[in-house]
């Protein structure tokens, strides 16, 4: 058996094609394949704009700076996420506060963050993260937000094409923009859709949308309109301090090639998980199972064990590849340096002890899978 990591792209001979033809053509960035994928992008997602960019943590930055985030500001977020998600609070100089998780969902949960919102002032927003795929209650959370005048930044990385139904019977798609102020995503070659480093965001805000693409070209623009003064044709204005984290051309038109198979790998990661879930159900294994009305899109596939860096050694001396997601964001020295601790967050603490990535990808065949599931079910009956 080859190596089986936990989570790869799935390129196509016709993705391949679609890159080689940008290759030949006028335009290798700054062309016409960047609007293409965002329109496309805009609509498998469900918001009214989208912005590529060059990859998740640049969606993030822009985010942050789009919404105003600033010294002396503070911004809630979840410790089990990828540091990127606190990391653009810093980037633009305000403090990121941590709220527990619920052990349950590892989820940011929603009554601590309400006992956050009563205690602290100068909280201007919160970016939740739909973790491993499991969609965050933004229903819920909006109400929160709403009582206490947030915006919020959804971290949908995880979780394109996944989706809640509201108490209303709303479908409410991961980062449609009808209930987050904006939401980002990633497509590093591990999530659903790649592009090698690649981002975009999305919102239904006219105001973010325009903000946002005035900040991914260094704050330049072009347009008459809001021009100052005009000497030619030539003649374009810097309006604020932005950066280039544009996407390419040929980025772009992978991505556009990707999106056609986007639905199939949501479909597969959902059996994948499916199986890993029957197999399961009565060994010593806790998982996650998303509750009614939530659609989890399986970014990642995680067991939580008692004995899970054995798990991991036995499995990776087996040719397969496992992951822990995450090494909990307040515990890095980064973060300890501005006070954070061991024992500040308990759920996240120990969810953080126990949990395993499982490969999970739409590539992975069914003999793979079967492959793992005998291999840890092995050790768990032996507990070597
Ligand atoms: C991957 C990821 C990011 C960052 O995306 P990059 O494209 O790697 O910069 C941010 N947040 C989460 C939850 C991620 O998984």
């Amino acid at each position: 058996m080859k190596p089986i990591p936990y989570g790869r792209q799935h390129i196509t001979e016709k993705d391949i094609e679609a890159v080689i033809e940008v290759l030949r053509s006028d335009f290798l960035t700054q062309g016409p394949k960047i609007s293409e994928f965002e329109e496309m992008f805009a609509k498998y997602i469900g918001s009214k704009y989208a912005i590529a960019v060059s990859n998740g943590t640049a969606a993030l930055h822009l985010s942050a700076l789009a919404l105003g985030v600033k010294a002396g500001q503070k911004v809630i977020t979840s410790p089990i996420t990828f540091a990127a998600s606190a990391n653009c609070v810093r980037y633009c100089g305000g403090d990121v506060i941590f709220c527990d998780v619920d052990a349950e969902t590892v989820l940011i949960d929603l009554q601590q963050l309400k006992s956050i919102l009563e205690k602290k002032s100068k909280i201007s927003g919160i970016i939740p993260v739909n973790f491993a795929g499991y969609p965050v209650d933004l229903s819920k959370l909006r109400k929160i937000a709403d009582e206490y005048n947030l915006w919020i930044l959804e971290d949908a990385c995880h979780s394109p094409g996944g989706y809640f139904i509201d108490d209303n019977n709303v479908k409410r798609r991961c980062g449609d923009g009808t209930l987050a102020d904006l939401a980002i995503f990633s497509f590093h070659p591990v999530k659903h859709i790649a592009t090698g480093e690649g981002g975009m965001i999305t919102t239904n805000r006219k105001d973010l949308y325009e903000k946002i693409l005035l900040l991914r070209t260094h704050g330049i623009t072009r347009n008459s309109d809001l021009l100052t003064e005009n000497h030619g044709g030539w003649y374009y204005e810097m309006h604020d301090l932005g950066f280039n984290y544009r996407l390419t051309d040929f980025q772009a038109a992978l991505g556009i090639s990707q999106l056609t198979h986007a639905e199939d790998g949501l479909k597969r990661r959902r059996k994948i998980a499916q199986r890993y879930d029957d197999a399961f159900l009565n060994a010593p294994i806790k998982i996650i199972r998303p509750k009614e009305n939530f659609c989890h899109a399986y970014h990642l596939y995680i067991i939580q064990v008692k004995n899970r860096l054995q798990l991991y050694n036995y499995l990776r001396s087996n040719n397969i590849f496992p992951q822990v997601h995450y090494i909990p964001v307040h515990l890095m020295p980064y973060y300890k340096n501005l006070g954070w601790k061991k024992g500040d967050f308990p759920n996240a603490e120990e969810y953080y002890e126990n949990c395993l990535s499982l490969p999970i990808y739409p590539t992975l065949t069914d003999e793979e899978q079967e492959f793992i599931i005998q291999t840890v079910l092995k050790f768990q009956d032996n507990d070597y």
